[in-house]
């Protein structure tokens, strides 16, 4: 070829996609490098590096009889699902390939993405729960979590039995007992253990592999245990190596990271993703082509930011330790509790950067000590780049009754913070400045 419009002429022959490394000298590549590229060949797309937004609703089909095996796997005809990209409710490439990426993470078998945490906890919850069925659920969990198995699925005759967080294995047992009596008495089964740890806004940390055991020793089918890891996820906690069969995300938060998206996943084995992704199949709620996009970016400096942001966190919490004004921390860098110490250093290899600061005094000096921020950002949600304070109690528990606030200890002086990814001393000077004004 020796000029342009020779070159035009040619048709450029089709080329077949580099297999990809996975494995580098007898080393098993580690989920910061293959974040850069796995499950996407530029080859494909015209040489792009960045894998393009697929603007699509629907997907060309090679031939008549290969849309028909789209479909046999799609409507679950044929074991193993779509071979292919059929219609965008169902799957993307961008989605896909985000998929692909999140299972790294967790060391799962397969994922899906969501249009938002609480579209992949309500689609999970009610892929796996008929009526007459019971969720057992540590507590407290996120509001709208505890919302939807206590309002909404209790309305398709499913009901719950909680326990606090921090349970032993012999309490977890009378819980599981009692769970199956009283699905039996409604002529259902247990049919899953829903965990949250550590818990939105406490901190408080569940016993993960003593749920594992007393699962095993209780329940003759065994129920999937599901776990939301946003608070750890996806670097300081891996809930599947201690137990857990499937772990949920709120991607809005640190796998976002820069609280500009909503969105959601679960991850685990393929047995248990399959019969979500049938239901998500008929409802809809997977993540949008843009959002997968832009969570393909965040995926690449996930590990950097939270880094950061929780050793940003630790310098932060050892100054605010020691102010006089400042009754306490709800830190996991600063456990008190032995229990609590012990399931940390068997489950998480970091503190995160979410924690709760009890403020001296109540309402009126926590929202002070709020309204005085100057570099914290006064917003609900986390994970972020920057740093978010809110108030627990008046805000996102709002709805919460008092007793179970009280119960739970989301009290009026609870300042929840997010640490961000800013200089750690500004922080500092920030929170100074603020309850210097307390
Ligand atoms: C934010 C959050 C959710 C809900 O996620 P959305 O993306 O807002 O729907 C669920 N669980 C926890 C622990 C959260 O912090």
């Amino acid at each position: 070829m020796t000029d342009g419009a020779d070159a035009i002429d040619t048709p450029t022959p089709r080329r077949k996609p580099k297999p990809e490394v996975t494995t580098l000298g007898g080393r098993e590549l580690k989920p910061s490098t293959l974040m850069m590229g796995h499950g996407f060949d530029p080859v494909l797309s015209e040489g792009s590096l960045k894998p393009p937004i697929f603007l699509t609703s629907t997907f060309a089909f090679e031939s008549a009889a290969a849309g028909k095996r789209h479909f046999e796997g799609i409507t679950g005809k044929r074991e193993g699902g779509a071979e292919g990209l059929v219609y965008s409710r169902f799957n993307g490439p961008n989605q896909e390939i985000l998929e692909d990426r999140l299972a790294i993470w967790d060391g799962a078998e397969d994922a899906l993405c969501f249009s938002s945490g609480m579209t992949a906890i309500c689609v999970l919850m009610l892929a796996y729960c008929n009526a007459g069925d019971v969720i057992v659920h540590s507590g407290p969990l996120y509001a709208a979590s505890e919302g939807f198995v206590a309002k909404h699925l209790s309305r398709y005759g499913v009901t719950y039995v909680d326990f606090p967080a921090g349970a032993t294995r012999e309490e977890i047992d009378e819980v599981l007992v009692r769970a199956k009596q009283q699905a039996k008495s409604q002529g259902g089964k247990v049919a899953m253990i829903y965990l949250e740890s550590p818990a939105n806004p406490t901190n408080a940390l569940v016993d993960i592999e003593a749920v594992r055991t007393s699962r095993d020793a209780t329940l003759k089918k065994p129920c999937p245990i599901a776990i939301d890891n946003t608070f750890l996820g996806p670097l300081w906690q891996r809930p599947l190596d201690h137990g857990a069969d499937i772990v949920v995300y709120s991607l809005t938060k640190y796998v976002g990271g820069h609280s500009d998206l909503v969105a959601g996943s679960i991850a685990g084995a393929k047995k248990w993703m399959d019969p979500v992704r049938m239901l998500r199949n008929t409802m809809g709620g997977i993540a949008d082509p843009n959002t997968a996009w832009m969570l393909l970016r965040s995926l690449e400096t996930v590990e950097l930011r939270m880094e950061k942001a929780g050793s940003n966190a630790a310098k932060v919490c050892a100054y605010l330790k020691e102010h006089p004004k400042i009754e306490g921390l709800g830190y996991l860098g600063m456990i008190d509790d032995p229990r609590q110490q012990d399931i940390y250093n068997r489950h998480c290899t970091g503190a995160g950067s979410t924690f709760s600061v009890f403020i001296k005094g109540g309402e009126a000096e926590s929202f002070r000590f709020l309204d005085a921020l100057r570099i914290a950002k006064l917003a609900v949600s986390l994970g972020g780049t920057e740093t978010l304070a809110s108030h627990p109690a008046a805000m996102t528990h709002l709805s919460v009754p008092d007793e179970r606030k009280a119960a739970l200890g989301i009290t009026d002086n609870l300042v929840r913070v997010s640490i961000g990814i800013e200089d750690p001393d500004d922080l500092i000077a920030d929170f100074e400045q603020a309850l210097a004004q307390v």
